[in-house]
């Protein structure tokens, strides 16, 4: 079965020609088609349009044209990234039927690169939330348990490499996004360091957060579409370009010497079972040469309220775009200008977007600016002196990816508030620019995933990826969820 098969893996298959381009898609195609329905991981496929791409692929293998090592290896890409020509509707029914003029600069490296697209995952709208529940198109399902949260906002596209209706995907991660459906989901997701991946063409939710990263099966097949997406832009000025010193092949998995920190706080109303877990894989770590030591983050408790003063005030201003006039949906029957922003924001957003829409815009109000958002920058920074702290001493922090493992469909969306606590574990890393990996560390009772997460220093991508590697080690391979 093709689809069971690791982006390293198809890669020998394409070169030994032992399979082609065409194969390969068509086996992801009729798998994502069959499953989706149960699933709902994409809100569109692309079958057609990655035929077409698997065919060209092939042609130039043939011609020994290639345009990269991995020209015809197909994935999924979360659906607020923008695929020109692609409907890119981010979850939300205010872009429901949005083409895109032109290609995030993610895309447009990886088309370059010859990978094909499947289509577009599912998510929660605008990125808000933890579950997909509030998509437009509805919940994508946990393939482990259909009748549990896959995580979320980039919960589509961790059920999609979950189940093996694509070998791997982009997400995007504000406050968790990538790695909390990965830990829900069992594979991996990398967010890597702000700045690392172009942010051009991601929908904008909270611009001074907002990272695209990437999920697979294994540590590597996350590294490889990292190193092809990641690099300065121009069109981003927020991005740089450092040096990919993370690529499969300079990755070994070797943890000796490695400085560990254990934070306290990130062990504190965690399930048992998920914390047993974490400690398991921690005593692995230095059986392998690693060394772990307990440190502090003292201010983690502060990072939901900053977390959520930030985001929502970024939101606000990202969102005022959507007038009806420039993009997407536009409501009928209107009389004057006024009602047409009004009747189309009100009939385009949902409850989440415009509860996030009015708290950002209530935080950012003349006289409320300086109690709310400037003390939340301040807590921020408060939050990102803590991590300089901890990196003086450690090379990587091992926590826990979330505080349980993965809750009922319908169990938290009516209280948005236990709904933002639940990020605790995954937010700071955004809000101090660093990177942090979800990387499987085994099962609950119920057979339900438990994430375990590595956070680095700026730019020190590759020591998370080898430590995940040491933990991926002693688990074994991942199998394809149903
Ligand atoms: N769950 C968080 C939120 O709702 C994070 C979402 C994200 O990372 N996009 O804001």
């Amino acid at each position: 079965m093709l689809t069971a098969k690791t982006l390293t893996e198809l890669t020998t298959l394409l070169d030994s020609g032992e399979a082609s381009s065409a194969q390969i898609t068509k086996e992801f195609l009729d798998r994502a088609a069959s499953l989706n329905p149960r699933l709902n991981a994409y809100i569109t496929l692309n079958g057609e349009g990655a035929l077409k791409e698997a065919a060209a692929s092939d042609a130039r293998r043939k011609k020994g044209a290639l345009l990269s090592r991995h020209d015809g290896l197909p994935l999924a890409i979360k659906d607020n990234i923008c695929t020109g020509g692609l409907r890119t509707t981010c979850g939300s029914g205010i872009l429901r039927d949005f083409v895109p003029p032109y290609d995030a600069t993610s895309y447009e490296k990886l088309k370059a690169a010859g990978f094909i697209t499947l289509g577009k995952t599912n998510m929660d709208e605008f990125a808000m939330g933890s579950t997909t529940e509030t998509s437009f198109f509805g919940p994508a399902k946990n393939p482990f348990d259909t009748t549990r949260v896959p995580g979320g906002s980039s919960g589509g596209s961790a059920v999609a490499v979950a189940a093996a209706m694509a070998p791997a995907a982009l997400g995007s991660d504000t406050g968790g996004s990538i790695r909390q459906p990965a830990a829900f989901c069992g594979v991996v997701g990398i967010k890597p360091t702000y700045g690392r991946v172009s942010r051009y063409g991601l929908v904008a939710f909270a611009s001074s957060l907002d990272q695209i990263g990437s999920f697979a099966r294994s540590v590597d097949d996350a590294a490889l579409v990292l190193g092809v997406i990641a690099g300065g832009d121009r069109r981003d000025a927020t991005s740089i370009d450092r040096p990919v010193d993370f690529r499969p092949s300079e990755l070994t998995g070797d943890v000796e010497g490695m400085r560990i920190g254990v934070p306290e706080e990130y062990f504190q109303g965690v399930a048992d079972e998920v914390k047993d877990a974490v400690l398991e894989k921690l005593k692995q770590l230095e059986a392998a040469g690693a060394r772990t030591e307990p440190i502090s983050l003292r201010r983690t408790e502060y990072a939901i309220p900053v977390y959520y003063l930030i985001a929502t005030a970024e939101a606000s201003s990202n969102l005022a775009r959507y007038d009806g006039i420039r993009y997407g949906y536009r409501a009928p029957d209107v009389k004057a200008l006024e009602d047409l922003y009004r009747k189309t924001r009100n009939e385009g957003f949902g409850k989440e977007v415009k509860r996030r829409i009015i708290l950002g815009t209530f935080s950012l109000s003349s006289g409320y600016y300086d109690a709310y958002y400037l003390k939340a920058l301040k807590g921020r920074t408060l939050i990102i002196r803590d991590f300089q702290e901890a990196f003086a001493k450690v090379d990587a922090i091992v926590t826990p990816v979330t505080t349980t493992t993965a809750f009922r469909i319908g169990e938290k969306i009516s209280n948005p508030l236990e709904m933002y606590v639940s990020d605790i574990l995954t937010i700071s890393a955004n809000l101090a620019g660093i990177p942090g990996i979800s990387v499987p560390a085994g099962t609950d009772r119920a057979g339900l995933p438990i994430g375990l997460q590595i956070m680095g220093n700026h730019f020190q991508e590759r020591k998370i990826l080898d430590c995940a590697k040491a933990v991926e080690r002693v688990s074994g391979p991942l199998t394809p969820a149903v």
